[in-house]
Formats: C-alpha cells, sequence, structure tokens
C-alpha cells in the first residue's frame, strides 16, 4: 500500500485489513494471534465502546495495558474515532503515572485490573481491560480526520527529568513509513523489545500497515530466555531491542545463527551501544545488526546499513535517515566543522509537533533555524556518519579537559574483569571534577583494582580519562527503559541530579 495514500490510520488499516485479511496482524508470546481482518474489525467494536463512553474527536485515550493485542486494538480504536492515545509505560511508579494523567486529562483510561500493575488515580473515566469483550450500543460515528490532526502523545524516558509528552500528527505517520528503510520488508515478522508505550511503536504503525508486517509483542515480564523463544517459535526476521537485552540474549547459548535461521537483520537503539557488543552480536547471529539512533520527539534520526564497513557499523549511529536533516553545532546553533564535537540538532518530517500543551518548552526545544535540540553530543566522521559522544549533562570537566563518560565506559567494558560500568564526575576540590567508574565485575571474586582500570585506560584515552575513584557494585541502575540511571548515581555521590 503507499505509505502516503492515506488520510489517516482507519483508512489505513481498513486498506490493510481488505489486502493482507487472514495474515498475523499481531502476536503474543503466548502464542495467540489476530489477523489484520480480525485487528480492524475488533478496533470497529472497540471504538464504539469508546464512543458509548464519549470519546470524541480530539479526545485523549490513556492505555495502560501490556504490549500486545488488545493494546493495538484500544490505539486502532481512538484513532478511528479521531481520538489522540497515549501509552504508559508499566514500568512507571504512581508518581509518574500521575504526572503524566494530569497532562493529558484523559477522555478514558483503558486499563488492566491486574494488581501489580500500576493503577489510575480515582475520578477518571476507566474502562477495564475486560470490558473490551462488551457489543457497544449503537453504530460507529464517522468522524472526519486529516493528516494535520494530533493522532499520538508519547511521552520521553524521563532519563534526565520528568517525562514530557511530545505530541505527533498523522503526517508524522506517513513521514516514519517512509523513513523505514531496512528496518522493514514485505511481510516481515517483526520483534520489538521495547514496550508499545514507546515512541517505537507508533513510528512503525503505518508501515506494518503498509507492508503487511506481524508485529510480535515482546514478553511481559522480559527475560532473555522467553524472548529468545518467540524469535525462534515465530520465526522473527527483525528484532529491535535496547543494549541490555541484546547483552542479555548473548548470554543464552542457544542464541545463534542455526538456532534462528529466519532473522535477516537486528536493530539496537534507545541508549549508547558499546562497540564490543555490536561486534559480538554480529557474530554470534550471523546477521547484521544496525544501529537507529532516535529520541521521542524524533523517532527517526539516523541510523546505520547492513553494508557498511565495521567501522561505521560499530563505532557510529549512521546517516540521517530519509526525511532528516541532523547538524553538529556549537551552543548557539552555529554549524560545526566534521570532527569537532558539538550539540547534536535535527529537523525534517519525522520530529514532533511540539509538547503536548506546554508552549515554553516547545519552544526552548527548537533553535531559531527550527532544529530540534537533541541534548546530545557528537560529532560527523569524514564520511558523513553521525559519532554520539554522550549527553551534554553528563560530561564532567577535570582540571580544564572535557570528558565524556560514555567514551571511557566504552573503554572500561572491554577489560576482561569488567562486566559493565558506569562513569559520572564528582566535584574534587582543585581539579574542579573527578571521574568515578561504577563497576559491575565479571567474577565478583576477582575484581578488577582501580590501578587495573587506571592503566587500561591510560594505555587507551588521553591519560585525564581516567578514572579516579572506583566503586564495585553488584548492578548499575537502571531507568524504566533499561538505560542507565545516571542520576542514581549522580544522589550516590551526593550530587543533586544533571
Ligand atoms: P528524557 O528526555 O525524559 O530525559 P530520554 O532522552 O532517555 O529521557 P528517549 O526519548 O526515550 O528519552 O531517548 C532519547 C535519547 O536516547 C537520545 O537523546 C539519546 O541520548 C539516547 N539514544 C537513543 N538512541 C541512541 C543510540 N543509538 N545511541 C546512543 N544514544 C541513543
Ligand atoms: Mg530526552
Amino acid at each position: 500500500l503507499p505509505a502516503n495514500g492515506f488520510a489517516n490510520t482507519r483508512d489505513l488499516l481498513e486498506a490493510a485489513a481488505r489486502l493482507y485479511g487472514d495474515r498475523d496482524a499481531y502476536v503474543e508470546a503466548d502464542g495467540s494471534r489476530i489477523s489484520f481482518a480480525q485487528w480492524a474489525g475488533r478496533a470497529r467494536s472497540v471504538a464504539g465502546l469508546f464512543a458509548d463512553r464519549g470519546v470524541g474527536k480530539g479526545d485523549v485515550v490513556a492505555l495502560m495495558l501490556p504490549s500486545g493485542i488488545d493494546y493495538a486494538i484500544c490505539y486502532a480504536a481512538a484513532a478511528m474515532l479521531g481520538a489522540i492515545t497515549t501509552g504508559l509505560n508499566l514500568r512507571l511508579g504512581p508518581r509518574e503515572v500521575m504526572g503524566i494523567l494530569t497532562s493529558v486529562s484523559p477522555a478514558l483510561v483503558v486499563r488492566d485490573a491486574d494488581a501489580d500493575l500500576p493503577q489510575a488515580p480515582d475520578g477518571l473515566p476507566v474502562l477495564a481491560r475486560s470490558e473490551l469483550a462488551l457489543e457497544p450500543t449503537g453504530p460507529l460515528p464517522r468522524v472526519d480526520v486529516d493528516r494535520a490532526d494530533p493522532v499520538a502523545i508519547i511521552f520521553t524516558s524521563g532519563t534526565t527529568g520528568l517525562p514530557k509528552g511530545a505530541w505527533f500528527d498523522g503526517d508524522n505517520l506517513a513521514a516514519f513509513a517512509r523513513s523505514a528503510g531496512v528496518m522493514s520488508a514485505p511481510f516481515d515478522r517483526r520483534l520489538t523489545a521495547t514496550p508499545f508505550p514507546h515512541a517505537g511503536y507508533m513510528a512503525k504503525l503505518w508501515d506494518q500497515l503498509v507492508w503487511g508486517i506481524t508485529q510480535v509483542a515482546t514478553p511481559t515480564p522480559w527475560s532473555a530466555s522467553a524472548m529468545y523463544e518467540v524469535m525462534r517459535n515465530e520465526r522473527i526476521t527483525v528484532c529491535g531491542g535496547v543494549p541490555t537485552q541484546w547483552a542479555k540474549l548473548l548470554d543464552d547459548p542457544r542464541v545463534g545463527r542455526a538456532s534462528l535461521p529466519a532473522l535477516r537483520v537486528g536493530i539496537v537503539a534507545t541508549a549508547p551501544a558499546p562497540p564490543e557488543l555490536v561486534e559480538r552480536t554480529v557474530e554470534r547471529l550471523g546477521v547484521p545488526l544496525v544501529v537507529r539512533y532516535a529520541m521521542t520527539e524524533s523517532p527517526t534520526i539516523s541510523g546505520t546499513e547492513p553494508a557498511d564497513p565495521p567501522e561505521v557499523l560499530f563505532r557510529t549511529v549512521g546517516r540521517p535517515q530519509p526525511g532528516m536533516s541532523v547538524r553538529v553545532t556549537d551552543e548557539d546553533g552555529r554549524p560545526l566543522t566534521t570532527g569537532v564535537i558539538g550539540r547534536v540538532r535535527v529537523k525534517g518530517d519525522c520530529v514532533m509537533r511540539g509538547y503536548w500543551e506546554e508552549p515554553e518548552l516547545t519552544r526552548d526545544a527548537f533553535d531559531s533555524d527550527g532544529y530540534l535540540i537533541s541534548g546530545d553530543l557528537g560529532c560527523f566522521t569524514p564520511a558523513g556518519d553521525l559519532v554520539l559522544v554522550g549527553r551534554a549533562g553528563d560530561l564532567y570537566i577535570r582540571g580544564g579537559f572535557n570528558v565524556h563518560p560514555l567514551e571511557v565506559e566504552n573503554v572500561l567494558v572491554e577489560h576482561p574483569k569488567v562486566r559493565t560500568a558506569a562513569v559520572v564526575g564528582q566535584p574534587a576540590p582543585v581539579i574542579g571534577e573527578i571521574g568515578v567508574a561504577f563497576v559491575v565485575p565479571a567474577d565478583p571474586a576477582l575484581p578488577p583494582t582501580l590501578e587495573d582500570l587506571r592503566r587500561w585506560t591510560r594505555e587507551r584515552l588521553a591519560d585525564y580519562k581516567a578514572p579516579d575513584r572506583l566503586v564495585l557494585v553488584d548492578e548499575i541502575p537502571l531507568t524504566a527503559m533499561q538505560k542507565t540511571d545516571r542520576n542514581s548515581l549522580r544522589e550516590y555521590l551526593g550530587r543533586s541530579p544533571a
């Protein structure tokens, strides 16, 4: 189907239901599945239920459901009414849930009654998951929805502060489908290991419909062995994961070319992937592992491609994807030359329309040329590939020299005695800041010493980048999206969040 040929998700879904009919649209880890025709049929019925509850065009429907079939049905149902979907990551705590629901004032919350999952605060209109099976009372209202109408509000991961709600319209959805590249081929069977409330799901909705792709939900709760079982049983062809998930997957000795013959490409996204991990994954899987650099506010930015040489695949986040332009600038927005580290800024069809009902935050997010300020630091290689060195807020200055923790971490994880590592700056007299390495030893009985790690780092990087202090830990704290939670590490060191 033509990605550009539809005015809204409803029309595209109905066309896909006619064209792809009985083909699997969604599969869950337990084997339950629905076809494209069933998806559209169920969505029509649930849209009727939503309408019964007073949901209309422009209203927000908040989904507090696990990633899977019901989530997809509700998403499509809201789209049929011209309503706006927002999903809540089920790993969020009550305070974060409250913050999100207050900022979007949903007309309806669809939630699972499971006591272990976060619950909607009192006073909001709620439809229980079990009620999705009810029959609507009337016919589905016919609403006009065009490409400029808002379709989704996606909350950022909250790595640096409270999650922010980025909103998108139908033009964004069409643009994502045009920019998918190697991530989509006709009739792919795709497993994305990030939960559906994440921008990745919304960004791939239209290309799923365009190409007749089967979307397989990530197992909840997630485990590497459950993920492996699904990859094998469902003959997954495209598999996306966050770096921690790929690392854990490789711990399973069953994972390899022979056991996953259908796989054609892997994708690693959402957080910095150590070059060593990308290389090891490619070796084990025997297929390319491409990197995608994206953020909630711009779910498509750049990526590597399977044909790229190893130094590009392992060390960069590739080139801007179709429809996107990336700049590296100084603090005032002036573009810098190749090789110079600066602020990464992005512009193009995939960028959000703004933060939902936050005009000031929105204004501050863009520069005077209309580029979104990512908060990331990086530089371009002479070949035009983008290298990310970390987030602006993570940089520390030791004795007048800038240190990007990511660069040090990538060297530390190559040390045989290190399993994972995170580096943060700590204020210190005279020198300004020192580097503290939090390290999970590969073998707790044989942990590395500070001297081991300093020597290792100095042999590979400038001497001021060697960590000054070592803290051995059982694990590195992670956020709900499995990213290094540097704010907790800073707190441990008695610092306020960056
Ligand atoms: P918040 O904005 O709430 O603090 P967040 O920035 O982590 O949280 P997301 O929008 O989910 O929320 O993540 C986007 C960020 O993730 C990017 O700005 C970048 O720092 C990081 N990131 C995404 N993809 C990659 C990648 N391939 N390599 C390195 N970093 C990445
Ligand atoms: Mg962010």
